[in-house]
């Protein structure tokens, strides 16, 4: 095991809800996981959870979350890289900082593979998520045919450098580190190949962004992450926390994910 390096970042634990629980759901649903840590004494200070729900449930858990002040952050799982227009069936970042949406989700391999979105749009999204006061979480990963074609972190170097590509050294920011062949798969990366590309992404960071911005940026992986497997993750010194999909349904499951530092003996 490596030493940590890492206490400089808070980690995040972050839960893609994808396209589940309506609003009167998600109600229930963010209070009952509140609810869940509190009891559990949680220190949110320690480790910053972040729910992303559909788009109809923002207002209705920005009003529970302001009303009940929970220590939750929340977000959206994309966005427009425009600010208004004809734009169908598009979301501005500023409908979203109205919300008081701290965090966006962009480039998720599902944006990228069922709605084609490519590394330019990616890049203006961030832009556009930036220039609304939004952080955005930008994810990056290799499919399988990557993998073997060229290796672990290719790819999603590739990407994150687009990404970034009109990124100013100012701007607060996360990328999260997602294989492809491991999101709902089962079959997560071992914390060793998260750790490998978890470096090779600050690494670009660093060059494109400055040591400062590189230090505090934190790096999540994600796929297939549980209560179970989080704890080798959260060992690495290069990895921050995690994006958690189909777990972050599972109240009991997403605390125990979000309590890692109870079970790992970090
Ligand atoms: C995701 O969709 O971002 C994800 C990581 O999913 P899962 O945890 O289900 O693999």
């Amino acid at each position: 095991m490596v030493a940590n390096d890492n206490a400089r970042r808070t980690p995040l634990i972050a839960g893609n809800w994808k396209m589940n629980l309506d609003h009167l759901q998600a109600i229930a649903f963010v209070q009952k996981l509140a609810w869940n840590l509190k009891d559990a004494k949680h220190d949110f200070s320690s480790v910053e959870v972040a729910v992303f729900p559909p788009f109809t449930d923002l207002r209705s858990v920005q009003t529970l979350v302001s009303a009940d002040k929970l220590p939750l952050a929340y977000g959206a799982q994309d966005v427009s890289a425009q600010d208004s227009g004809a734009y169908t069936g598009e979301i501005s970042g500023a409908f979203l900082s109205q919300l008081e949406c701290q965090y966006v989700l962009i480039g998720h391999s599902e944006r990228r593979t069922l709605h084609g979105e490519d590394d330019e749009q990616v890049a203006a999204k961030v832009k556009a998520a930036i220039k609304h006061n939004l952080v955005p979480i930008i994810c990056v990963g290799e499919t399988a045919a990557d993998l073997e074609l060229h290796g672990p972190s290719a790819v999603p170097v590739a990407q994150l450098k687009t990404a970034l590509s009109g990124v100013s050294n100012a701007a607060d920011i996360v990328v999260a580190y997602e294989p492809v062949w491991a999101i709902g798969s089962g079959q997560a990366a071992t914390p060793e190949q998260a750790e490998q590309v978890a470096a090779q992404l600050r690494n670009v960071l660093k060059e494109t962004l400055g040591e400062d911005v590189a230090a505090k940026t934190r790096i999540l992986y994600g796929g297939s992450v549980k209560g179970v497997n989080i704890a080798g993750f959260m060992r690495e010194p290069n990895v921050d926390g995690a994006l958690v999909g189909g777990a972050s349904l599972d109240i009991d499951e997403f605390s125990s994910i979000v309590r890692f530092q109870k079970h790992v003996g970090l």
